[in-house]
């Protein structure tokens, strides 16, 4: 399998508005608080928490959609952080972001072959017939008919604007698709439809998909590996079987036991966490989710755990397994 993606230590942290003393001190948000994953071509690598737990931003911090705080990330190979903005900009071919709701922040009088062909135009494709040409090949791909590219945004379903943000999201040829929460917005029969799109274009162009989600059932069957994430941090990364079937990090616990059973005989008890997610302006000492875990033991007010492996391609940053691998020692 060879590596696409390698984030190292990404970091992205907001100033909160007044929160300058002195002059110099700031406070911030630690929306993303140093994360690190790798992404292989032609994977699906999921990252899942709860809204507010950072991976809207990590998705777009990893594109320099947003500029990241500190950290690195290598995209075949190359820190595409150094990277100055005409070089960038270039890259973007090969980086694109479908959103929940493609349509929120374009013309809703620009017509969708304009909406479409509009990143061709920005990247310098100048030959019109080219463009007309890649306009026509991806709605093709997607199933948008020609007689729909002359109509407006208003005028389509929720699953069709997705296939039309897809669509304008594949002109460019990219290898890595950011998709975050693309099917969140729509009934779940068409969620189907447009996981089985992604998958099927995934297939044709060797596509690399980051995929986000809050929705573990998606996730589920969507993605290879998964990341879970929680207050800014990633908690747990495992092969999706591995983490359905034997969740590690009691948060990862938590949020799986809300799943409904595989099957009548399966015996998982919901596991409810108490207290609400604390402000990452102000996270907790130690283990961030200590406040509320069910298995929080003392070290964990005051230490902070790391991400270690507890099995093949299975990480987990929780004490629980660091003081097991001491003892087995
Ligand atoms: Fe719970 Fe401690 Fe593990 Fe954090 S480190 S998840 S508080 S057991
Ligand atoms: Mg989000």
């Amino acid at each position: 399998q060879e590596e696409l993606l390698r984030v190292e230590n990404i970091k992205k942290y907001f100033p909160i508005k007044g929160g300058v003393f002195g002059n110099k001190t700031v406070q911030y948000v630690k929306a993303v608080d140093g994360i690190s994953f790798t992404v292989n071509q032609g994977e699906t690598f999921g990252i899942v928490g709860e809204s507010g737990c950072g991976k809207s931003t990590a998705g777009r911090t990893i594109m320099r959609m947003l500029e990241p705080t500190e950290g690195t990330v290598y995209f075949q190979g190359q820190d595409i952080t150094k990277l100055a903005n005409d070089d960038m900009r270039k890259l973007r071919k090969d980086i694109q972001i479908v959103f929940q709701d493609p349509f929120a922040s374009l013309n809703p009088r620009m017509r969708v072959y304009k909406i479409i062909e509009e990143p061709l135009i920005n990247f310098g494709v100048t030959d019109q017939a080219e463009r007309h040409r890649r306009v026509l090949e991806v709605a093709d791909q997607v199933g948008i008919s020609q007689a729909q590219l002359k109509r407006l945004p208003h005028e389509f379903s929720g699953g069709q604007r997705q296939r039309i943000g897809i669509a304008r999201a594949l002109i460019s040829k990219p290898k890595l698709i950011i998709a975050d929460e693309p099917v969140s917005a729509l009934d779940v029969s068409i969620q189907s439809q447009v996981l089985n799109l992604m998958k099927d274009l995934q297939k044709e162009f060797g596509l690399t998909y980051i995929f986000i989600s809050h929705d573990l059932s998606v996730v589920k069957h969507f993605c290879d590996r998964i990341g879970v994430m929680y207050l800014g941090k990633m908690v747990e990364i495992s092969a999706k079987d591995d983490l359905y079937d034997d969740p590690k990090h009691p948060y990862a616990k938590a949020l799986l036991s809300a799943l409904p059973k595989a099957h009548p005989l399966q015996e998982k008890e919901r596991i409810m966490l108490t207290g609400d997610v604390p402000s990452p302006s102000n996270p907790p000492s130690g283990c961030t989710f200590h406040p509320r875990c069910p298995s929080c033991m003392d070290a964990c007010k005051t230490v902070e755990p790391i991400l270690q492996p507890i099995g093949q391609n299975h990480i987990v940053s929780c004490h629980l397994y660091t003081a097991e691998e001491a003892k087995s020692r």
